[in-house]
């Protein structure tokens, strides 16, 4: 059984796929974790449940990492990512949304949580239109 772990990920790596490895990395397919830390730029997603369909914002300044957590899935039988990230520029005001690629890291430091029993598995789920974890 895998332990908890912390690990300092690389700076300019995409935090979304950062993540993924370091999971990845270490055999885990089902987990928790936070990160703290800053990024360079962030891309966030908003879901819109009535055209079914993310919308992305840009955020082109320096930003502190105020908070950032998830979970490890998975999805076609790859390790599938599922963070929310809330952000800081320098005027403190606060942005969050769905974490999406193109987040070029600062610094980050992630703690990673295994959950020991079975993977959830992402399908498609036709009420949300979203890949969802499967009822059980
Ligand atoms: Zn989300």
């Amino acid at each position: 059984m895998a332990e908890p772990f912390l690990a300092r990920l690389k700076m300019d790596d995409d935090l979304l796929e950062a993540i993924a490895k370091e999971f990845e990395r270490r055999s885990i397919r089902k987990g928790a974790f936070s990160v703290i830390g800053a990024v360079r730029k962030t891309v966030l997603g908003y879901y819109d449940s009535d055209k079914r369909q993310y919308f992305n914002r840009d955020f082109d300044f320096h930003s502190e990492i105020v908070s950032c957590q998830g979970n490890v899935s998975e999805k076609d039988g790859e390790i599938f990512v599922h963070a929310h990230l809330i952000i800081a520029g320098t005027d403190f005001q606060c942005y969050g949304g769905h974490l999406m690629p193109g987040t070029p890291i600062f610094l980050a430091e992630l703690h990673g949580t295994p959950i020991p029993g079975e993977v959830p598995k992402r399908v498609f789920d036709d009420p949300t239109g979203l890949f969802a974890w499967e009822w059980k």
